[in-house]
């Protein structure tokens, strides 16, 4: 029974030894996927691809990822920075929509524009003096 154990040990693909050791890499390393910011190709196996983890909570990107292929575990040493970029985005895209906000605004004839001058009575532009 030993021997067989042991047979079907070395019938195990070679990638397979280092599935418990997450091993440190650079996200930005890693060739991307078509239309993802953040999925990369994995370097361990043909046709892997790490998805890149978020905290249930908090939805902040994690630093330990695992490939969907294989299960290699990895840790990104560039962690900081791949969360730098994901902030920066956001940032960018609550301007965008604000922006787009305002420009809707603008075409429903809606002053979203905050002074501290005193606010004009709506028919003072169109009563006749
Ligand atoms: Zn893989």
């Amino acid at each position: 029974m030993l021997g067989n154990a042991e047979s079907q040990e070395h019938a195990i693909p070679a990638y397979m030894d280092r599935l418990l050791v997450p091993i440190k890499i650079r996200h930005d390393a890693l060739r991307p996927l078509v239309n993802s910011a953040y999925k990369v190709e994995c370097p361990f196996c043909p046709d892997g691809v790490l998805l890149v983890r978020r905290d249930e909570e908090t939805c902040e990107i994690l630093e330990t990822d695992c490939c969907i292929g294989c299960g290699q575990p990895v840790i990104y040493l560039d962690i900081k920075r791949l969360r730098a970029k994901e902030y920066l985005s956001s940032l960018l895209k609550k301007t965008a929509e604000n922006r787009a906000s305002l420009a809707i605004g603008k075409t429903k004839g809606i002053i979203l524009t905050v002074t501290n001058e005193p606010s004009i009575e709506p028919y003072s532009m169109s009563d006749p003096v």
